[in-house]
């Protein structure tokens, strides 16, 4: 502990007693020798000037040395101190409390450098817990309390460092637990988080300590296992594990017991990768085989694997990026009256702005979409988007007409869709009226009773229905007659080859008056030329939608398309 001499007197009154000692004692003592003795002692006081001058410079010395040791105990040490506390500070070391007894000039500084020592000791404190939790959190899965990825990848480099020194090898295991997704849909969220907690320490506690688990995405972990020597060791282990996993698991806060099953895939190191990651993707591809083939079952990565699997996971990954990182976008094209040339509607069109490839259309990576699961989500997202830009046109005062969305086939059949919508036209303050949902027509055949339960939930909300690319797929008639969808949308293949293919000419005429007849409007889709337009015009389908009337346009330059069409347009010549 630092401790200051006390000493009861404060710096100034020091210093002028100081000086008054050494200046005015010599010059006091000298007027009283000369008012006391000066007749008397003549020519003696020459005799003791000498002595009075060496008293004076004694005076003066010991003044000067009086002086120097209270500025050096009033001045020069207590900055010393500050100062040393003052650098011990600001080189963040930890430093006692200054003890201060006196009240001088200084204290004020030494309370407002001990004040600091204080706060800078609470800050370090503080720092110090943030900085535990950030490191929990960013090596933590915070559902599970598991490690997560990024700590496995640590700790890998450890494990395969000391294998590699030991010519030992690792197996890295993918486990995915199945049909995951069914139970968080019915049993719902909270179940779920529930689950795969139960589920992360169960198969935790069917590992080794020398072993490590991880969560990986959603209903995944990763596991590793060291000392496990030889395929047939790892594959019983893998064997174990999952009938750990197929135990009953209860869960108590939900009060469900859920049977589960999981499927495993397995890479080893260092003969299927030798970095964390290309280990990890290799045990990804094991575990898609594992799915494919049925339920709890575990594969060995094999380098042969199918080339598809491996694309597929990179698309999936490639997409999750793209829907995470905002790199869809919605062009819009709009649906006109052609004989006013009003616009009527729009429909939203997606596109993916990919960072390598450049703005893909829908045909790039709707069918990877939907292969991988993702179409649901990506819906999701056009839906929210073309809400929010729908409502923004209305509010500025635009009339974009009903805005058309294009549903897919899973998305049609997802039973949460209705509540989806109705969520979505309450946060944006739309009228159902003001959106239409387009599905193809494949979606009945392939689906022939699941889209019309679905369809009468949009038809409870008031949403319309409009069967998109009519004329390319299965449609049967009676089909058409049951779902009475309100549009029918003609699709471009067939338009092409409109007014001169009589084939096409006389189809599309079939296809007007089959509508007609059941009071189903139609639209045609495709509309390039001005001949096509008359044509349809001619045969009752003045609603129309292609480059002739308007190409698909970003969000932008919708509205300022549609800022210039604010009063109806005029009829054009054919
Ligand atoms: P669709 O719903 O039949 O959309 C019409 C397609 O025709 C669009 O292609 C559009 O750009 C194109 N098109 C418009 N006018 C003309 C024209 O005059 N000539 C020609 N040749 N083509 C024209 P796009 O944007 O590539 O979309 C293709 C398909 O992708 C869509 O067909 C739709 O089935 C699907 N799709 C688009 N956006 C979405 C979406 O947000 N969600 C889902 N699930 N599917 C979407
Ligand atoms: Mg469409
Ligand atoms: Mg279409």
């Amino acid at each position: 502990m630092t401790r200051f001499r006390p000493v009861s007197l404060s710096l100034r009154p020091a210093l002028l007693l100081a000086l008054a000692a050494g200046l005015l004692l010599p010059a006091l003592l000298w007027l009283l020798a000369e008012g006391l003795f000066g007749a008397q002692l003549g020519t003696a006081i020459e005799r003791h000037r000498a002595a009075v001058l060496l008293m004076i410079v004694v005076q003066g010395v010991a003044a000067a040395a009086l002086t120097l040791r209270v500025l050096d105990q009033r001045l020069a040490w207590p900055l010393d101190r500050l100062a040393e506390q003052a650098q011990a500070l600001a080189a963040m070391r930890p430093v006692p409390a200054l003890q201060w007894p006196v009240d001088d000039e200084f204290t004020p500084l030494a309370r407002g450098l001990d004040g600091l020592r204080t706060r800078v000791a609470e800050l370090q404190s503080e720092l110090r817990a943030s900085d535990s939790r950030l490191h929990r959190a960013a090596m933590y899965d915070g559902l599970t309390g598991l490690p997560n990825r990024a700590l496995m990848a640590e700790l890998f480099g450890h494990e395969a460092a000391s294998a590699r020194r030991a010519g030992r090898s690792l197996a890295l295991l993918h486990l995915g637990l199945d049909r995951f997704r069914t139970f968080n849909d019915t049993l719902g969220r909270g179940v779920g988080d529930e689950l795969l907690k139960g589920m992360g320490h169960r198969i935790a506690a069917a590992l080794r300590d020398s072993d490590f688990i991880c969560r990986g995405a959603g209903d995944e972990y990763l596991l590793l296992l060291s000392g496990t020597e030889g395929w047939d060791r790892v594959a019983s282990a893998a064997e174990r594990l999952l009938r750990a996993v197929e135990e009953p698991l209860e869960l108590p806060h939900s009060g469900h017991v859920v049977g589960l099953s999981a499927g495993i895939g397995i890479a080893m190191y260092p003969s299927d990768g030798t970095d964390f990651e290309g280990l990890a993707r290799a045990a990804a591809l094991a575990l898609d085989r594992s799915k494919a083939l049925g339920r709890g079952l575990y594969s060995f990565y094999q380098p042969d694997m199918d080339q598809a699997l491996r694309r597929r996971i990179d698309a999936e990954r490639e997409l999750a990026h793209a829907l995470e990182h905002g790199e869809f976008q919605l062009h819009y094209q709009p649906l006109v009256d052609a004989a006013s040339g009003r616009v009527v509607g729009c429909e939203a069109l997606l596109r993916w702005l990919h960072p390598q490839r450049g703005l893909l259309a829908p045909a790039a990576f709707i069918d990877g979409a939907r292969q991988c699961g993702l179409m649901c989500d990506i819906d999701a997202w056009v839906l929210d988007a073309a809400c929010t830009d729908l409502a923004h046109w209305l509010h500025v005062g635009l009339q974009p007409g009903r805005l058309a969305l294009n549903l897919s086939v899973q998305q049609a059949r997802n039973p949460a869709l209705s509540e989806t919508l109705r969520d979505a036209l309450g946060r944006h303050r739309l009228a159902p009226n003001q959106l239409e949902l387009e599905v193809t027509e494949d979606a009945f055949t392939h689906e022939p009773d699941g889209v019309p339960r679905a369809l009468a939930r949009w038809r409870a909300l008031g949403l319309a229905l409009t069967i998109d690319d009519f004329g390319t797929g299965y449609s049967s008639l009676s089909q058409l007659k049951r779902l009475r969808p309100e549009r029918l949308k003609i699709d471009c293949s067939l338009v092409r080859g409109l007014p001169d293919d009589a084939g096409d000419c006389a189809l599309a005429e079939a296809m007007l008056g089959m509508a007609r007849a059941l009071q189903i409007e139609v639209v045609a889709e495709g509309v390039e030329t001005a001949a096509q337009r008359q044509w349809l015009l001619a045969h009752g389908c003045p609603r129309q939608q292609g480059h002739l009337h308007g190409q698909p346009m970003a969000a932008a330059r919708f509205e300022a398309w549609l800022a210039g069409h604010a009063a109806p347009a005029l009829l054009q010549p054919a």
